[in-house]
């Protein structure tokens, strides 16, 4: 067991997006401590060089760090998200939009998505996408902020951002040196451990110098060089629901206006990713490596990006599951090096913010309590198997019959968690909520739709509305939700004016 006294030195290895947020957001948070706070990195090692999609909890961390919008825009060459573009799950030629934002706004005092399933059924409702501003926006390439005063629930969605990773890497950087983080550029070759007590004692560089530390944060990447190849702690192996195991990366040029949105298109063995940057866009081919040879992977991606590629792609393998314990003894594993779960829904960097939180959380005055340390493992899990359901979700419901990779994950059983989920909503349209749910019931909702998944029965209740009543209220969003995408600027406009000031 870990020492229990309080903590005075903190020593980070690595310097990707997890070992910079670490350093950033602690160095602000513990400010009042007597603490010192080291981070070590290699760039002869350098970082896994992709991860530039986010969900909407990336701007209260920049909110609590103090980093203003613009800035941060401007440092990391960022544009804005609404959501993604699912193109080709349900069948090769559709596509369906996931926003950050609810459908439709309630009718007398009834939930949306029955109305509309009401009507839907009659053959007398628009696409759900329809009656969302935040998809609207998408869908013609506009963008504005949301207007948290609204009146109507119509007006109010969240949005989070793309952006350079490296450059993200480097404003946390400079904020938290400036804040007293030491930064030690080496390679960690040895890691000691106290021959009694089994924590991490003291780390060994390269060059011959050592780090000592209290608590030790492992930001290494997947490799875990303290969490898995110092202390041994087990990983939680998910291929058996997600076999997509080797990603392509590479970046092309932009030709023209950045959309203000992810895109993942449906491939024979995975799907490729688009995240469009102002200067540049990511992309990249998630695949199964049983299903496809690199080299046809390379050629779906080469041949379907929107510009000029800047480089050669670079193959990531990758095991999608979860380290048994993200904090053991005296570490504490963030970013990659504490699981990974594929990166279909852009969740990544949250899960390093949602890691660190824990961090904070239980361990207020810096003295570790093994029950608190217990209770971070327990939640962490839970967070990580609800995100796991949600993932599973978009390959279990695919409705494509081009290749055995779909054929094979829409037969696969499922964990009984995401079964009972689908069972309840195939019923009624009931939407079951665990603990520690990333994405909440509008997420489920629009993947559900979007890949055809609909309940038998709906809410007996709805069917006491008068059905043309019904349809001239869905009307009337329609038309607001498609004047309020109207009225706002195009992506590129409102990214000009934001650097304008
Ligand atoms: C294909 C793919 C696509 C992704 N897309 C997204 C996305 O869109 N959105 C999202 O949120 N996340 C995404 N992710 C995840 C995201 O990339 C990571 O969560 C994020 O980059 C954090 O990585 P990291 O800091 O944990 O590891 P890394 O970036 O690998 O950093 C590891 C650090 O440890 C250092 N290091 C390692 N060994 C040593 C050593 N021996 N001595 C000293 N230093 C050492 C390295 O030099 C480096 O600084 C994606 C991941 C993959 C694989």
């Amino acid at each position: 067991m870990m020492a229990t006294g309080k903590i005075q030195k903190i020593t980070i290895v690595g310097g990707g997006t997890a070992g910079w947020m670490a350093a950033a957001t602690l160095s602000h948070h513990y400010r009042q401590h007597a603490l010192q706070i080291q981070l070590v990195e290699s760039d002869q090692i350098g970082t896994v060089g992709v991860g530039e999609a986010t969900v909407p909890s990336i701007i209260s961390l920049n909110q609590y760090l103090g980093i203003n919008e613009r800035e941060f825009v401007n440092a990391t060459g960022a544009t804005f998200k609404l959501g993604i573009e699912f193109c080709g799950w349900r069948t090769p030629g559709h596509s369906f939009f996931h926003p950050f934002a609810d459908f439709g706004a309630p009718v007398a005092g009834l939930p949306f998505f029955p109305c509309w399933l009401k009507l839907h059924r009659e053959g007398r409702a628009a696409p759900l996408q329809e009656y969302c501003l935040s998809a609207a926006m998408a869908k013609a390439g506009r963008f504005a902020q949301p207007d948290d005063s609204a009146a109507t629930p119509l007006a109010l969605y969240s949005y989070a951002y793309h952006f350079d990773a490296g450059r993200y890497a480097r404003l946390l950087r400079d904020y938290a040196e400036t804040r007293g983080v030491r930064r030690v550029e080496g390679r960690v070759t040895d890691v000691a451990l106290n021959p009694h007590s089994g924590d991490i004692e003291t780390l060994h560089l390269e060059n011959g110098s050592q780090l000592d530390g209290d608590l030790f944060i492992d930001c290494s990447g997947f490799r875990g060089l303290l969490i898995e190849q110092a202390l041994e702690t087990g990983y939680e192996d998910w291929r058996h629901w997600l076999p997509v195991d080797t990603a392509l990366a590479v970046q092309s040029r932009r030709t023209s206006a950045p959309p203000p949105f992810t895109r993942a298109s449906a491939t024979a063995a995975g799907w490729r990713w688009r995240i469009p940057l102002q200067h540049r866009s990511g992309n990249g081919h998630v695949f199964s490596s049983a299903h496809m040879t690199l080299d046809r992977a390379r050629e779906s991606l080469l041949s379907n990006l929107d510009g000029p590629p800047l480089g050669e792609p670079r193959p990531i393998r990758f095991t999608a599951g979860m380290r048994k314990q993200f904090w053991h003894r005296n570490c504490v594993a963030l970013g990659l090096a504490s699981g990974f779960i594929e990166p279909l829904e852009s969740t990544s960097i949250s899960l390093i913010q949602t890691g660190i939180e824990k961090l904070l959380q239980f361990l207020p005055e810096l003295v570790p309590e093994p029950e608190k340390i217990r209770e971070a493992n327990r939640l962490n899990r839970e967070e990580y198997e609800r995100l796991r359901d949600f993932i599973i979700l978009h390959y279990k419901l695919n409705g494509r019959d081009d290749s055995d990779f779909w054929r094979e994950m829409r037969a696969m059983p499922v964990p009984d968690s995401l079964q009972a989920k689908l069972d309840a909503f195939a019923e009624d349209g009931r939407m079951l909520v665990y603990e520690q749910e990333s994405f909440r019931e509008a997420s489920w909702l629009a993947l559900y739709n979007g890949l055809g998944y609909r309940p038998r029965r709906y809410l007996p209740e709805v069917d006491s509305l008068d059905t043309e009543q019904l349809a001239q209220v869905l009307e009337k969003m329609r038309r607001a939700v498609a004047a309020g995408a109207d009225s706002a600027p195009t992506h590129g406009e409102f990214l000009a004016q934001l650097e304008a000031g």
